[in-house]
């Protein structure tokens, strides 16, 4: 076997609490990536051709081979992504729902019959084949299974190319889909670098369809390469996502929600509320509120469960958070451990202006920027000034205006008075740099699929 100078052979994943190696991952070469498609392209065959029945039913026992093994799951998260002990719990619990919400679609997966002269028009949904998804690190587990879940459930077969940093937990869920009963070859997980494996996915001829979650940049990469074989994609890319907080709202619960906002996930979320609009008349107040609760968040251990957040995921990511915050800070400072480990404090930016660095780039860490705006003609504008479209809250107690700010702000997925944003039975995506297509939610599984129509002639 040989390398180009740019190929590496292993990536280490490091605990991003202590920076201790926990394992040494093998990186799939493109030959490597070549083999596996033709595996999976046979793997895919037999699974199209299984009784719908039979597929759901072994989605199902997957699932509940996952919620058997949730504790180990979650706790390998904690190791290799440094995620809180309970965000992580969830996060496997999500993948089990996901699979299970999936395995509920194998046989409502309908095509349509159409009224036409002369005969009967219907049309069918047909796999797409081999599916290729690439994940990012922030949330390894939930982010696989988004695609993975309901592409399997199509009646594709797929590879899963999890990120450098996290590849323990998809590993894991591949052994578990075997030990379920799954086709051999039907999941194959390969870990690997982006633009080695990541890239080989991307230009193999064989691969129907990508489904990509990480950055703009590469996601706009992706797009480029996919381009040249009309090869589909879905693309969930970055955020900056605003918190308009309205003088009308019930200002103690808008300040009290704020804090894990942006903190879950060390702020490593692409929903993260990271731009907070507060209306001036209650400006100086909402801080004052909020300054107690970002300095009592407790930052520490992710396998203590009265953590409520973690470290960042590397020495990379705490450079480039750091690069945002100025040394003479103007806002609010929480506490972090020192010494070893990717540690950074709950952090909040006041007096910057709207089109600073930090108020309008996704920083990816627990960091977030709180501005003024005058009246709802303002907060809109502000909220809509940035090139992202993920998420996006509004407080406020006035009905008409929640309804007039959802409409008005450019964005996939709003929530009015809470700051939950992403359901597994609810459509997920992003406007403008934020993504291409939709995932999960109720057409989860046709977006793995393609429409044949077909109509059958009454006159011969
Ligand atoms: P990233 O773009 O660097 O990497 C994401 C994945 O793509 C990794 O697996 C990586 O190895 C792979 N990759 C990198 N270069 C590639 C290439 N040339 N060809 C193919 N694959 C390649 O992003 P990241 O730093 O891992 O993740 C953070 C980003 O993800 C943030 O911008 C965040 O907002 C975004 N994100 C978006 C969503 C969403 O649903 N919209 C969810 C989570 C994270």
């Amino acid at each position: 076997m040989s390398y180009t100078h740019h190929e590496v052979t292993h990536h280490e994943v490091l605990n991003p609490a202590t920076g201790q190696v926990v394992e040494t991952v093998p990186a799939t070469t493109a030959a490597e990536v070549d083999a596996a498609v033709a595996r999976a392209a046979k793997a895919q065959r037999g699974w199209a051709a299984a009784a719908p029945a039979d597929r759901a039913r072994l989605l199902r026992r997957f699932a509940a081979v996952v919620d058997e093994h949730l504790e180990e799951l979650a706790l390998l998260e904690v190791r290799e992504a440094g995620h809180t002990i309970g965000n992580a719990r969830w996060e496997a619990g999500n993948v089990r729902d996901l699979l299970d919400f999936a395995a509920g679609g194998v046989e409502r997966l309908n095509g349509r019959q159409i009224p036409v002269a002369g005969g009967l028009d219907i049309t069918i949904l047909e796999p797409l084949g081999v599916i290729g998804v690439i994940a990012p690190w922030n949330f390894p587990m939930p982010i696989a299974a988004w695609g993975t879940a309901p592409a399997l459930a199509a009646g594709n077969a797929v590879l899963l190319k999890p990120a450098e940093t996290t590849p323990l937990t998809a590993l894991r869920l591949a052994e578990l889909a075997l030990e379920a009963g799954l086709p051999e070859h039907l999941l194959q997980v390969l870990p690997g670098a982006g633009d080695v494996t990541g890239n080989a996915l991307v230009e193999h001829p064989g691969v129907a369809k990508i489904v990509f979650t990480g950055s703009t940049r590469v996601g706009k990469q992706i797009m480029a390469k996919s381009a040249d074989r009309l090869k589909r994609v879905t693309l969930e890319l970055g955020g900056k996502s605003p918190n308009i907080v309205f003088a009308d709202s019930d200002l103690e619960a808008a300040v009290a929600a704020t804090p894990m906002s942006f903190l879950d996930n060390s702020g490593q979320d692409c929903c993260a509320r990271s731009r907070v609009l507060v209306q001036r008349s209650v400006y100086d107040r909402f801080l004052e509120l909020l300054a107690p609760g970002i300095e009592s968040v407790v930052v520490g251990d992710p396998s203590d469960e009265k953590t409520q957040m973690g470290p960042l995921i590397s020495q990379a990511q705490l450079e480039r958070v750091r690069g945002y915050v100025p040394e003479e800070l103007k806002g609010i400072r929480g506490t972090a451990p020192d010494g070893p480990g990717f540690w950074f404090p709950p952090t909040v930016l006041t007096d910057l202006e709207p089109d600073a660095p930090a108020a309008c780039e996704e920083i990816f860490g627990p960091v977030a920027v709180v501005l003024p705006f005058e009246d709802e003609a303002d907060a809109i504008r502000l909220a809509n000034a940035t090139e992202y479209g993920l998420s996006g809250s509004i407080w406020t107690r006035d009905v008409g205006r929640a309804i007039r700010v959802s409409r008005a702000v450019a964005a996939g997925n709003l929530s009015v008075n809470s700051h939950s944003s992403v359901r597994y039975w609810t459509p997920f995506g992003g406007y403008k740099q934020s993504g291409l297509g939709r995932e999960l939610g109720p057409d989860a599984l046709t977006a793995f699929t393609e429409t044949k129509n077909v109509f059958i002639s009454t006159e011969a």
